[in-house]
C-alpha cells in the first residue's frame, strides 16, 4: 500500500484568524504523513511566522490550496467529515475519532475524502457543519473541551496515520454497494429536492422554513449512494413533471 492513500485525505482550515496554527497545523499533518491542505478564506495569509512554526512542513504550507468557500474545498470529496469541539443543537450523525481515522482511510480508497476544522473563536457555523456527512468530536475535558486548532488536527491526523498504518496490514475493503456520490452530485441533488419542492408548493418560496436543513439531515443519515441517488433524481424528476402539468392546468382554467 503507498503513501498515496494519505494524499487522498485532504485537511481543510476554515476562516482560521491566526496563520501560526496554520504552520502548526502543516506541521503536525507532515508527521502524520499527510500533505493535502487546503485553506479557505484565511484571515491571515502564512507568513514568515507561520513558516518558522512549520519547521520541516513548509512544503505543506506552500503547497497549500487557498479557496473562497467550504464548498470549493470538498466539492470533489465522497466523505467529508466535520470537527466540532462542542455538541451542536442539530443532532448529526458522530464519530469517535479512532472510527473516524477508520472512515477515512477506508473510503480514501475511492475517492477525496476531507476532514473540515473551524475558526479559532468559533468554530464552523451551522451552514458548514450542514455539508458534512459526519461529525467527530475529540472526547476531551468536558469543562474544557475546545483544543488549539492545530492540536485537534495532531490529533485527528494521528487516527487517520493509525488506520493507515492498521490498513497496511490488513485491508478494509468497501462494500461493493456503498459506492458514494461526491459533495458536488449531493449538491445538485439538493437543489433538484428544492426546486421539485417548490413546483409543488410544499416549499412556500417566502417561508421556507427549515424543510431543506431537516431534509439534508436525513439524506446524510441515509446516505444514499450512487444508483440510490439517481433513482431519487429520477423520482424528482417525474414529480416536476406531474406538478408542471398540474400549474399549467391550473393556469388554463
Ligand atoms: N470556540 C470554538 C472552538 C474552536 S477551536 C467552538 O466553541 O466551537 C478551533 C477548532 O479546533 C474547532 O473548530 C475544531 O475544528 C477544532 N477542535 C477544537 N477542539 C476540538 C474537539 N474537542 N474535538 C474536535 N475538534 C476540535
Amino acid at each position: 500500500m503507498s503513501d498515496s492513500l494519505l494524499n487522498k485525505v485532504r485537511i481543510v482550515l476554515v476562516n482560521t484568524s491566526d496563520c501560526r496554527n496554520i504552520g502548526s497545523a502543516a506541521r503536525a499533518m507532515k508527521t502524520m504523513g499527510l500533505t493535502e491542505l487546503v485553506l479557505v478564506d484565511p484571515i491571515e495569509m502564512p507568513n514568515g511566522q507561520a513558516q518558522a512554526l512549520a519547521a520541516g512542513a513548509t512544503d505543506v504550507l506552500k503547497n497549500a490550496k487557498v479557496v473562497a468557500t467550504l464548498e470549493e474545498a470538498i466539492i470533489d470529496c465522497g466523505l467529508v467529515v466535520g470537527t466540532s469541539a462542542r455538541s451542536r443543537t442539530l443532532p448529526w450523525p458522530m464519530l469517535e475519532p479512532r472510527g473516524c481515522g477508520e472512515k477515512l482511510i477506508t473510503e480514501a480508497q475511492e475517492y477525496p475524502v476531507a476532514l473540515v476544522f473551524g475558526r479559532e473563536s468559533s468554530g464552523l457555523t451551522n451552514e458548514e457543519l450542514q455539508l458534512c456527512h459526519f461529525h467527530v468530536q475529540i472526547p476531551a475535558n468536558p469543562e474544557y473541551s475546545s483544543l488549539n486548532l492545530a492540536m485537534a488536527v495532531q490529533t485527528l491526523s494521528y487516527e487517520v496515520r493509525t488506520s493507515f498504518l492498521a490498513h497496511q496490514q490488513q485491508a478494509f475493503t468497501l462494500n461493493e454497494a456503498e459506492e458514494y456520490p461526491v459533495v458536488d452530485e449531493t449538491e445538485r441533488f439538493y437543489q433538484h429536492f428544492e426546486e421539485a419542492l417548490k413546483a409543488t408548493g410544499f416549499i412556500v418560496p417566502s417561508h421556507p422554513g427549515l424543510v431543506m436543513t431537516k431534509l439534508r439531515r436525513l439524506f446524510n443519515r441515509a446516505r444514499p449512494d450512487v444508483k440510490e441517488l439517481k433513482m431519487m433524481r429520477g423520482i424528482l424528476a417525474s414529480v416536476e413533471r406531474v406538478a408542471k402539468a398540474s400549474n399549467a392546468d391550473k393556469n388554463t382554467d
